[in-house]
Order: C-alpha cells, then structure tokens, then sequence
C-alpha cells in the first residue's frame, strides 16, 4: 500500500515564538521558540521536503526564518504580519519536572488564518503542531489525502476548546501529547485506560510523551515503549515534545514506508532528537547536529533496551 519512495513530504503548522523561561538555570528572554519551530529542525535531519506554515510579527528576526531555510525546509508558508510574534511565559520547577504557563501573548497568532499553497495540498505526511485546534482543523479542510495526519495539543485547549479539540480530534490519525494532557482529556488517571478512552476519540494511535520516563504508543495492535535517553546535563525541556515529534515524523518521510517497525524505529528517532533538544536552551540542542551524533545516540538508545529473549 505504502511504496518506499523517495523521501515523502512533511507539512508542518505550528507556532514559531519568543518563549521567556524562568527556571534552576536563570531567567532567559526572548530565545527562540514555538512548536514549528522545533518540529522543522529536528525533522530537517532525516528530509529535506519539509515545509512550515506559520506566522510571525515584524518583530521577529528574519536570521531564524532564513536559518530553517538553510536547512533545507520550505518557508514560504510562514507569514510575516504587522504586530507582536506569539509568545510565551513559562516557569520551570527546580528538578525541570513540571512547567507552569505564566503568560501567553497571542500576538499576530490571534487573527492568524492558516493558508495552504496548491504545493502543500498534497503533503503525505501532516504534523499539526501545538496550536488553536480550530486553526488545526481549517489546515484538515486544506490537505487532499495524506497518508498520515498527526497533532499535538496541550492543557490550554483541553480546557477551553474541548469540543473544537474533539472535532479535530475524529480527523486526524495520531495523537501526541504529553501524560498530564492525556490525563486531562480522558479524566481518567490510570494512562492505559486513558489511552483505551482516547482511541475511542478517533484517532488510531496516541503517543504519550513522559518526559524523562520516555514515550509510549498505544494502538489497535497493543503499546510500544520507547525510553528516554539517561541525559547527566539537563538545562531546558522547553521543546522536547516538538523535536520528538520531529524527529519521528522526519524518520517516517525519510523511510517511506508507515509499517508498525518503522513506526517503532520512527518513536526511537522522537527520543533521541527529544534527547537532544533539552541539552540547551531553546533549539540550541538541535542546532549543528551531525548525523553521525545522531546515529551514536540511536545506537546508544538500542543498546539501552537490548536484551535477551528467555523462556522460562
Ligand atoms: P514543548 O515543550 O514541546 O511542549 O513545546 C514548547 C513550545 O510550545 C514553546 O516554544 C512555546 O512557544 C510553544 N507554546 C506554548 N504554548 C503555546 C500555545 N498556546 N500555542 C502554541 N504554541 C505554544
């Protein structure tokens, strides 16, 4: 069904952002942030048909549009209008396990109307980054029939979107969200029967993401484990979410195919670009990464779970 090809197209929609975070390390202001704009990086690595729609404020540096460009990736859908970028407030709890939100200035996200070029249409692959879910849904009415179509979400829209959530939700293919967002959304504590509740939402896998615990597939044909690589220099988890999904939407173009191995390989490839991601501040971490880097950590993250199978 699936032909292997050559690299298949990954559209990304998603926040690109001034993020301010206060945590163990500092106060920092203004770094670079927003979802696509991890997403497109750490995917930038595996293919080089990545393309982001997006917009920023005439306050944003053009150096980090013409960064992503560098790399490879389409930006001629990140629209530049006249007011303030998004941006983001968080604070991070001394052991970086839990952030709080301290403020969100929608900027020029809040009349942003998401337009997809003819050329993107008929992206295979479709990454709906952390964003309003009825500007996720209005890129759904765009697309023409991807082979896989896969979204974030957080806490913020659970709360106050549900039901545009829901709506969006019965679309797309894959969820990826964190424990705490899956928690909220199924209002159900234990994650297996939070996850058993999702897939009754529509899509036919979720991912959760576990931070430093690693991440967990749940679908119709049972759960997979990736873990998370033990890291000794943890400075910012900001954007560890968006380069695991990057990273695994970036291997799943790259190898062409969407079978349950590749799908395995692909959660691998999530972990270590996540891994990566929370070395640094901002997209520090996945900055001039070499794919023989990349390729150590994968080999590292497969020697981690490597074990014999016994019969006892
Ligand atoms: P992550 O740590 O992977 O969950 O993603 C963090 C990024 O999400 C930050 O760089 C923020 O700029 C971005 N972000 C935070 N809140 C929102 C929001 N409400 N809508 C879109 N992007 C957001």
């Amino acid at each position: 069904m699936h032909q292997r090809s050559a690299h298949r197209s990954l559209l990304v929609v998603g926040s690109v952002a001034y993020d301010d975070i206060d945590g163990p390390f500092g106060f920092h202001k203004d770094l670079l942030g927003g979802s696509a704009s991890f997403i497109a990086r750490a995917a930038a690595y595996f293919t080089k048909n990545v393309s982001v729609v997006g917009v920023v404020g005439d306050d944003f540096e053009q150096k980090y549009i013409d960064e992503l460009s560098a790399l490879g990736v389409d930006v001629s859908g990140i629209e530049r209008t006249p007011g303030e970028t998004f941006h983001w407030v968080g604070r991070y709890a001394p052991d970086l396990s839990t952030r709080e939100t301290l403020d969100t200035r929608l900027g020029v996200f809040a009349t942003f109307q998401p337009k997809i070029a003819e050329h993107q249409r008929d992206a295979q692959l479709v990454l709906l980054g952390n964003i309003d879910p009825a500007l996720q849904l209005d890129v759904l009415r765009q697309v023409r029939a991807p082979a896989l179509v896969a979204m974030d979400t957080m806490n913020l829209w659970i709360n106050i979107k549900r039901d545009d959530l829901l709506k969006t939700l019965a679309k797309v293919h894959t969820l990826m969200i964190n424990d705490e967002e899956a928690r909220l959304l199924a209002e159900e504590h234990n994650l297996r029967r939070a996850a058993a509740k999702i897939l009754k939402l529509g899509p036919t896998s979720l991912i959760i993401k576990r931070g430093d615990a690693g991440a967990l597939l749940f679908h119709g044909g049972g759960a997979f484990a990736a873990p998370a690589m033990p890291l000794a220099d943890v400075k910012d988890p900001t954007g560890a979410g968006d380069s695991f999904a990057g990273g695994l939407m970036g291997y799943l173009a790259y190898a062409g195919d969407l079978s349950p191995k590749t799908i395995r390989t692909a959660m691998i490839m999530g972990s270590v670009m996540g891994s990566f991601a929370v070395e640094k501040f901002s997209v520090d971490g996945i900055r001039d990464l070499t794919p023989a880097r990349i390729q150590q950590r994968f080999d590292e993250l497969t020697e981690l779970v490597q074990f014999e199978r016994v019969r006892l």
